[in-house]
């Protein structure tokens, strides 16, 4: 399963705390290694400044030079959906989503894979971490 990463909302500038920021994506780094893919504004077309993003930013330096060496760069020019490999099974944890890329993802039946990450709600960390275990689950129980 491929997961698309938002930063801003999501990792940083969310009410959620550190140290559940840090569970998550400590969680996505030890099991989608392979598979995870930044989607966010701090990278796409020719530039991937994530590391300077999260850098700035209250996640531990090692955790940021951590997720720099194994999340992969996307790329897309306007709709992030454009850099979304519909062929394979995903979940796209974001905070915003546009209506044109709502459309896209309905177009794909794939509207359940976009996970709203909503950055006022201090339990938004923990939710996902709980999505992403049942999801590894399941798909260990399917294979
Ligand atoms: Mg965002």
């Amino acid at each position: 399963m491929n997961i698309y990463l938002d930063i801003d909302g999501v990792l940083r500038g969310a009410a959620s705390p550190v140290e559940d920021r840090v569970e998550l994506l400590d969680y996505i780094l030890t099991n989608f290694s392979d598979s995870t893919y930044w989607l966010t504004t701090h990278c796409r077309q020719d530039y991937n400044h994530t590391r300077a993003a999260l850098f700035n930013s209250d996640l531990p330096k090692e955790l940021v030079e951590r997720a720099s060496t194994i999340i992969q760069p996307s790329n897309f020019a306007v709709l992030k959906t454009d850099a979304i490999d519909f062929e394979k099974p995903f979940i796209w944890l974001d905070d915003n989503l546009f209506e044109s890329e709502q459309k896209v993802l309905e177009s794909h039946g794939c509207l359940v894979n976009h996970f709203y990450m909503n950055p006022r709600d201090p339990e938004m960390a923990k939710k996902a971490l709980i999505l992403l275990k049942n999801l590894k689950e399941e798909n260990a129980n399917t294979n």
